[in-house]
């Protein structure tokens, strides 16, 4: 039996692992609260699973910016605050600092997104000929674009790039102006690691956004951008290792599991739980691979901008644009490309003869987005200093940009990431908002958006705090903190001030996670925000899965014990940095 028809006949197998996985979880999640409501503030255990299977759930359209979803979170995290007894009268009056975002770029009717190259007259034809490209299998408009019915001829502009170091220059014999062109992706030289193009800098020309903007700035007046010969080899060989990989460690642990002749329920359930992880892998690539890999990129995937309103960009297929190129030159993309790589010389040339007719319709726009925010008040000689606690609300969407499964449009509901964060921040509002005395510095609980775009909402808090950020002496972050997994929390910031590194360790005496310290405090979420400001930051984290930015990263998977705990964990730290004579003494890390 083939390997591949192997794995395929264990599709029963994974819908018994499904139904037991479901169990565990059920029976794991009923034997948590029924311990810990003995020991936790009444219903905690509760409230905070509803909380994340609220924020999870389909009805918020993954919390993507421009949906409805992300507003209904945003309303239900501003009335658990004002339960809480935070005060929410903020702004005018309401608990949003609004800003605007671009919404995900919103692509027109395939009628009005259009290709069609025009070119001489076959022998014994009158009529130009025609050839129309199909939307979906051999272009894609990229919402790097915009919008614009442009006919005119045609360009071959190599790789698209002007670059100094190394010097490289597609436009330096070319007068590009009012043309359309045709462009490579990435960079020549791609084998030889020794051109500078494959430095940190170096890479920059390869971005898309970079090509765009250059041929924009030589007066193009349509982009089509084809995959680069190199990396269509590169993907098929890395697609079929990797898949070869996965299918031999199938084997491997069948094989092993078979020897046990006697396996207890546990080892039976690890074994299920394994196969089932592989075969999801092998499927994934299997499907790139079934979808070949001269892979045209759908609309959001090369990112978007509205820098350039009415310049068309597409992604097509090679197959789409080698009969234009044959005909104009009498050679294929690959010989140019073998051409440009062997004397690293660009090989810009008109397609003589050829037109094309681009339309496209893209369309930008900007939409309002909040982060929402509560405040419990200090007292005492030290209430104008503040101590902030933060998680972002916001996810993907319905994936696009971010998501690491683009293929699929699917509801990315984000349990983990950050619905768990969100939920915490509320539990711990909670309980620092009923403590009988007021604290002695201002607390404020700050839920972001945008932070998947490059945490727009702890950006743009910092540029208008609420309160001075001289006097803000520490932020407190949560992102992904619902998986805790053997115990393992990992903790940022350990190094952003004096006292913190004894801080967490002397706390952890008793609370006996398996703490990862990381001194920074840089890192991928909202703290580093505050971090760049000077002001100390903790970040706390359950580490990443293989359902990370993906839609299955789903409530079923959350450990709501372990989030209670962090819970625990985090208001006793703002009570202890709260309770300090001294604010904490800032400290640089890398
Ligand atoms: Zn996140």
């Amino acid at each position: 039996m083939g390997a591949m028809t192997m794995w395929r006949g264990q599709q029963f197998e994974r819908a018994a692992v499904s139904l037991r996985q479901a169990y565990v979880i059920v029976s794991a999640t009923v034997f948590a609260l029924g311990v810990l409501d003995a020991a936790e503030p009444e219903g905690s255990a509760a409230r905070l699973a509803g909380a994340v299977q609220f924020l999870s759930s389909d009805d918020l359209e993954g919390r993507g910016v421009g949906t409805d979803g992300l507003d209904k979170a945003a309303d239900y995290i501003a009335s658990e605050f004002a339960k809480a007894g935070l005060q929410t009268e903020l702004f005018d009056g309401s608990p949003f600092q609004v800003f605007q975002e671009p919404a995900d770029a919103e692509l027109g009717p395939a009628t009005e997104n259009t290709i069609e190259f025009i070119g001489p007259a076959l022998e014994g034809r009158d009529e130009p000929q025609r050839i129309s490209l199909e939307i979906g299998s051999d272009f894609h408009p990229m919402a790097l674009g915009g919008t614009a019915d442009v006919q005119a001829p045609l360009v071959f502009a190599g790789y698209g790039i002007s670059a100094k170091d190394p010097q490289y220059d597609d436009y330096a014999d070319i007068d590009v102006k009012g043309k359309v062109l045709v462009l490579l992706r990435k960079h020549p030289g791609q084998a030889d690691k020794d051109i500078a193009f494959h430095t940190r800098r170096g890479q920059r020309h390869a971005y898309f956004i970079t090509k765009v903007a250059n041929a924009f700035e030589h007066g193009a007046r349509a982009v089509i951008i084809v995959n680069d010969a190199h990396g269509v080899t590169q993907t098929r060989q890395n697609a079929e290792n990797a898949r070869d990989e996965e299918v031999k460690k199938l084997i491997a642990r069948r094989n092993a599991f078979k020897k046990n002749e006697t396996p207890t329920t546990d080892e039976r359930e690890q074994y299920l739980n394994e196969i089932d992880k592989i075969i999801g892998r092998i499927e994934e690539l299997e499907q790139q691979l079934s979808a070949g890999a001269d892979k045209i990129l759908q609309f959001g995937e090369g990112g978007q901008s509205s820098n350039w309103k009415t310049l068309p960009v597409y992604f097509a297929a090679r197959a789409a644009i080698e009969p234009v190129v044959q005909s104009a030159l009498g050679k294929s993309l690959a010989d140019l490309e073998r051409q440009i790589d062997h004397e690293f010389t660009p090989q810009s040339q008109v397609l003589e003869g050829w037109d094309a007719h681009c339309r496209a319709m893209v369309t930008h726009r900007q939409v309002d987005v909040k982060n929402v925010l509560g405040v419990l008040e200090g007292e005492g000689s030290l209430a104008e200093e503040t101590i902030i606690l933060g998680a972002h609300y916001d996810h993907l969407g319905n994936g696009g940009n971010g998501s690491l499964a683009p293929w699929t449009r699917a509801i990315h509901n984000g349990a983990d990431d950050n619905a768990s964060g969100t939920s915490t921040l509320l539990e711990v509002a909670r309980r620092l908002a009923s403590r009988p005395q007021k604290s002695r510095r201002r607390l404020v609980f700050i839920a972001f958006t945008a932070e998947e775009r490059g945490l727009n909402g702890s950006t743009y808090y910092v540029k208008n705090p609420l309160v001075p950020l001289e006097n803000t002496v520490a932020m407190l972050n949560m992102d992904m903190v619902g998986r805790l997994t053997d115990n393992k929390l990992v903790v940022y910031g350990t190094g952003t001030a004096v006292e913190f590194d004894g801080l967490i360790e002397g706390l952890n005496k008793r609370y006996q996670f398996d703490i990862t310290k990381k001194p920074t405090g840089y890192g991928p979420s909202d703290h580093q925000s505050f971090y760049k400001q000077k002001i100390p930051v903790f970040h706390f984290y359950t580490n990443t899965h293989s359902d990370y930015h993906r839609p299955s990263d789903d409530f079923d998977k959350i450990n709501v014990a372990g989030m209670l705990r962090i819970a625990d964990l985090v208001a006793e730290i703002a009570d202890r940095i709260d309770g300090a004579d001294e604010r904490p003494a800032y400290q640089d890390t890398k």
